[in-house]
């Protein structure tokens, strides 16, 4: 099977004050391997395992871009289309092909462009035709539009938050392709859209349970593939909102019915999926009142992953003002306060200035007396399996505290963020993370406790924060009435 790969992705957030331009993905992934301009594997991002997967079957993979940035604004124009077109004429030259497989994220935005993916697979879909099949995967924060299901053949989300099973789903993709050249199965796909908003982790009940039976549904002969996509309710377009789809071989009425039992039980769900969330106050309240072992605090409102600074000065303030003892915080962005410890140098005390830099909601910085107690020149993480470089970092000591600060802006995955500064987290009685969940693949096994806290932010689950323009009306939270008809 001649199969074309390619990765193209951003979360895309209409909040965030950072712009995004191509040097972001070249900060992130960029690899362009019609250009000769390669990422090795072992730093590839998971976006890219599909092509490595098609390779490892023994495909034969016409591998065309492999492009992830860290979530931020919509990307400018000329570099987003810049992008597509080097995607689309490395497909024009791999021509004939017998299957497309793309990675996309499902909540791209870029200047003039409210539905990237859309536009990437109605592209794409005029080069190879309309028999060949075209699959993506892509992030279950993405928010379904009627052109990407109208050109994909089939889209399959992610199913777990956080995103462990990119790689099954990726298998799953291939299998279903592969079936498809082969003629053994026809991919016929339908969707429906929720009016509804939200974070759902599927680490907790009731949304386990749920994606547990998606799972078992997907074992009935005729059934392909379900997802249920959790939108992206920061992008404020009119395709925000959660989503469901259904993969039948070809059978549409079992594919729309799918959808809609699917459908009303998840929103009917909406009250008790949704992430918890607790108040800065009483989130460090609850931390304290615990004597023994290990509580992690999320700073779920300042999550890089999800277009936020990763620089907000809110919860570090907290640990101040309460005395925290034996605590520590990763990761802060601030390129200019690591700058100055690097020249200061380890066990240097020096008066710095903290954070509170990118935009409205990252708080005042937070200005004291530090201890340098660590550097590392090359400090990395694990994402996903993906070894995920972050450049320079520091950690330093103030007012008894562990924060890790780092050069490049990234949300906290993995341990590795403080081992790599010699700090041991497992002997702390408080971490706080700034990460909205996929710190919970890596740390929730040496916590205690977890608690989701919001403050103020451009990630705030407080929905409240934002101005939304564009969303369908109505929707839940937004409008308490909004109904879903099936
Ligand atoms: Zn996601």
């Amino acid at each position: 099977m001649r199969i074309f790969t390619a990765c193209f992705a951003h979360e895309s957030s209409a909040f965030s004050p950072i712009p995004t331009s191509i040097e972001n993905f070249r900060e992130g992934l960029l690899h362009r391997p019609s250009r000769g301009e390669l990422v090795p594997i072992r730093l590839q991002a998971i976006e890219c395992a599909l092509t490595a997967k098609a390779t490892e079957r023994g495909y034969d993979v016409v591998e065309s871009i492999g492009a992830a940035a860290t979530p931020s604004g919509p990307t400018i124009r000329a570099d987003f289309e810049a992008l597509r077109d080097e995607l689309l004429s490395d497909l024009r030259k791999a021509m004939p092909v017998d299957a497309v497989a793309l990675f996309l994220h499902g909540a791209q935005l870029a200047e003039g462009y409210d539905d990237c993916e859309g536009e990437i697979l109605r592209a794409v879909r005029e080069i190879v035709g309309p028999e060949v099949p075209i699959g993506a995967e892509i992030d279950l924060h993405g928010n379904i539009t009627e052109a990407m299901m109208a050109h994909a053949t089939l889209i399959i989300a992610c199913k777990e938050y956080p995103h462990t099973d990119f790689l099954e789903r990726a298998d799953e993709l291939l299998d279903i392709l592969e079936a498809t050249v082969a003629g053994d199965t026809k991919p016929t796909a339908a969707y429906c859209k929720l009016p509804m908003m939200g974070l759902f982790h599927t680490t907790r009940e009731p949304m386990r349970g749920l994606v547990d039976r998606l799972m078992e549904m997907e074992k009935e002969a005729g059934i392909l593939s379900l997802s249920i996509a959790h939108g992206f309710f920061f992008a404020d377009t009119p395709h925000v909102g959660a989503a469901v789809i259904a993969v039948t071989d070809n059978d549409m009425p079992r594919a729309e019915a799918l959808c809609r039992e699917i459908g009303s039980e998840f929103f009917a769900l909406r009250d008790q999926v949704a992430a918890p969330t607790t108040s800065v106050a009483d989130a460090f309240d609850e931390a304290a009142a615990h004597e023994d072992g290990l509580t992690i605090i999320a700073d779920t409102a300042d999550n890089a992953g999800g277009g936020a600074g990763s620089d907000s000065t809110h919860l570090l303030r907290e640990l101040i003002d309460r005395k925290t003892e034996n605590a520590a915080l990763g990761m802060i962005w601030d390129p200019v306060a690591v700058d100055f410890a690097f020249t200061a140098g380890v066990g240097a005390n020096l008066p710095l200035r903290i954070g509170g830099k990118v935009g409205r909601y990252s708080g005042d910085p937070v200005d004291a007396e530090v201890t340098v107690t660590a550097l590392n020149p090359a400090l990395s993480q694990i994402s996903f399996g993906y070894e995920q470089p972050l450049g320079r970092a520091a950690a330093v000591r103030l007012h008894g505290i562990d924060v890790v600060l780092s050069a490049a802006r990234e949300q906290t995955h993995s341990p590795e963020c403080f081992t790599g500064l010699g700090i041991n987290p497992t002997t702390k009685r408080l971490l706080v993370l700034k990460s909205a969940q996929h710190f919970h693949a890596k740390f929730s096994p040496l916590a205690d406790r977890i608690i989701y806290a919001v403050a103020p932010g451009v990630t705030s689950l407080d929905l409240t924060t934002f101005t939304y323009k564009n969303v369908p009306r109505p929707i839940w939270p937004l409008d308490p009435e909004a109904t879903f008809a099936g």
